[in-house]
């Protein structure tokens, strides 16, 4: 392969609700197309983001239990992974990711979950509901539209320089009230659908490889990869 790429898969043994996993087989399945090796870590408890070493991330959705063992430990990691967001570095986060890159997630009982307000996002609790259920939204920038399916106690509002990954067609999105769904920061998507996302999405995938072989690569001619046909799989 001529170019390779190192992920990060953050938390991957303990947020990988719904098969999220999926996400990085479907990443590793379109670079092979591009002439890349994608390669994957977990980097989970204990252990530090080393910014240096990873091209891109990938963070997955979880229960709130787990949710709040991870917001304790990525505390030790929110300066490598500001850093490494505000760089441009590339990534991907679904749902419990997604809440925790943000300020703070309200769980279902209540509790205060801290995030690392890398992105400046807060998340509350619905009483007693959870917006499940397929989704389709498109993107206004790309005219792209995605389809996903949607299970979340928490409604999240963006902030400054955040805009949604897309406007909602059909479903419930981040918050039911503002009729968006998702998050981008710099380089950085966020979203609540599962499904995988990227499985059902290659558009996504595509974009994703291009925004981490750009920045590690500056130099190359990537018109090759630009050119990849992505099929609709859904
Ligand atoms: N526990 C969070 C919520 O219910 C995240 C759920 C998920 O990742 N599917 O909102």
């Amino acid at each position: 392969m001529k170019y390779s790429l190192k992920l990060a898969h953050l938390y991957g043994d303990l947020l990988n609700t719904y098969g999220d996993i999926g996400n990085i087989l479907t990443l590793q399945y379109y670079a092979k197309q591009m002439n890349v090796e994608l390669t994957a870590d977990v980097v989970s408890l204990e252990t530090p983001f080393d910014a240096q070493k990873y091209d891109l991330f990938f963070f997955g959705g979880g229960q709130d239990y787990e949710q709040m063992i991870v917001s304790q430990d990525i505390q030790q990691k929110k300066a490598a992974l500001t850093n490494f967001i505000e760089d441009g570095g590339p990534g991907l986060a679904i749902c419990g990711g997604f809440q925790l890159l943000g300020k703070y997630y309200i769980g279902a009982a209540g509790q205060r979950i801290d995030g690392i307000a890398a992105l400046p996002h807060y998340t509350n609790s619905q009483d007693n509901n959870r917006f499940i259920g397929d989704i389709t939204i498109k993107n206004s920038a790309s005219g792209q539209t995605y389809h996903g399916f949607e299970n979340h106690n928490g409604v999240t509002y963006l902030g400054e320089n955040e805009e949604p990954l897309g406007k909602v067609i059909s479903g419930h999105g981040n918050n039911g009230e503002d009729g968006g769904e998702g998050a981008i920061y710099n380089n950085v998507f966020c979203s609540y659908f599962h499904g995988p996302i990227l499985a059902r999405n290659g558009e996504l995938a595509k974009k994703l490889l291009l925004l981490a072989l750009k920045r590690k690569y500056p130099t190359a001619d990537l018109s090759e990869q630009e050119k990849l046909k992505i099929k609709p799989t859904y």
